[in-house]
């Protein structure tokens, strides 16, 4: 049987070819799939019956259940736990954001990066996920969210570090953006990386216009070794110079995701460490206030702290917003994804 929200538009176009379909077939099949978000068969009143009992000895769509459903008093942010056939589970979050929903997608089961504010690293590495289990995470928020709600956006900053699964993050990313599937625009889907230099290098050489956002937290290579142990290997100034030699559309900016951890990083001489950093980065930077959970020992600093690290940087310039972590009621913030029943 072959895993069909793993194919990507060619792929899809020659199962269709193998089959004896004519190309017309292969859209309207997607439509229902991807636009409708509908996975039973028995509703593509379009499609004949005979295509379709072909399709169900051919194909299968996503399989996970979905174990819970956890919503936050505070925002009505929610926290979906899938499990997969083989046991393993993952965490996905529908944050609103306005009118809409900002989907936060997770990549593997636990993760190897060993970030020390994570509690996913708490996990250990258990497996990548595949591109249709990425995807399923998608299928699921569509079974929970109400009528009027809509996904609009899709961050890959959930479990695991998206460039760790390079192929099945990229192939996701891909299907999610491609017209004749999910079609949503390019400016709508961010990838969110702890800084794996080899990776963004390969994505800079692919054609993908997805918005990029680094993980930084740090603002000398002491302090984010501590913290991420991936800048152990190549360091914050071969990290820095990558991002400014990164292929930008003209439209677009490297977001710098930046945790404000109390009395660790959240100085005014850390402010404008920071903004030297920055220099001759285009970029806007996204200041986490540091989210508590049960895995690290680490504390939030006060208002007062992070609006004067805000100021610091906006007085030069950079563009930077305090970005509200939904869901930190149900540990679905930035940092609590643990999978706990995983
Ligand atoms: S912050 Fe991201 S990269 Fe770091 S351990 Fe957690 S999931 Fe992995």
């Amino acid at each position: 049987m072959i895993d069909f929200c793993s194919l990507n538009y060619q792929q899809v176009q020659r199962l269709f070819a193998d089959l004896g379909q004519p190309k017309f077939r292969v859209d309207q099949f997607l439509a229902w799939v991807y636009a409708k978000g509908c996975l039973d068969m028995d509703a593509y009143t379009n499609v004949s019956k005979e295509l379709r009992s072909l399709l169900r000895e051919t194909i299968h769509f996503p399989r996970y259940t979905i174990e819970s459903v956890q919503h936050s008093r505070v925002d009505n942010t929610r926290k979906i736990l899938l499990r997969f056939p083989d046991g393993h589970a993952v965490e996905t979050v529908l944050i609103p954001v306005h009118s809409k929903l900002s989907q936060c997608l997770s990549t593997q089961v636990g993760c190897k990066m060993g970030c020390t504010f994570c509690a996913t690293a708490s996990m250990g590495f258990k497996r990548n996920l595949s591109v249709s289990e990425i995807l399923a995470q998608a299928f699921a928020a569509r079974e929970i969210i109400e009528p009027h709600e809509r996904v609009g956006n899709f961050v890959f900053m959930g479990m695991g570090e998206p460039l760790d699964n390079y192929e099945n993050s990229i192939a996701a990313i891909k299907t999610i953006i491609h017209p004749q599937m999910m079609g949503y625009s390019h400016r709508h889907v961010t990838l969110s990386t702890c800084g794996i230099l080899k990776g963004i290098r390969r994505l800079s050489r692919e054609e993908l216009p997805c918005n990029l956002a680094i993980s930084l937290h740090a603002v000398n290579d002491e302090q984010r070794s501590f913290l991420m142990p991936v800048n152990r290997a190549d360091g914050l100034h071969a990290l820095m110079q990558t991002l400014r030699e990164f292929p930008l559309s003209s439209k677009k900016v490297i977001t710098i995701e930046y945790l404000l951890i109390r009395d660790f990083n959240d100085s005014t001489d850390d402010a404008k460490k920071l903004l030297q950093l920055l220099r001759g980065l285009r970029c806007k930077v996204n200041l986490i206030v540091y989210n508590p959970h049960d895995y690290a020992d680490y504390h939030a600093p006060d208002e007062k702290r992070v609006l004067q690290f805000q100021r610091i940087l906006a007085e030069k310039g950079v563009m930077t917003f305090i970005r509200k972590s939904g869901g930190s009621d149900i540990d679905a913030a930035c940092g609590q994804l643990a999978g706990k029943s995983s």
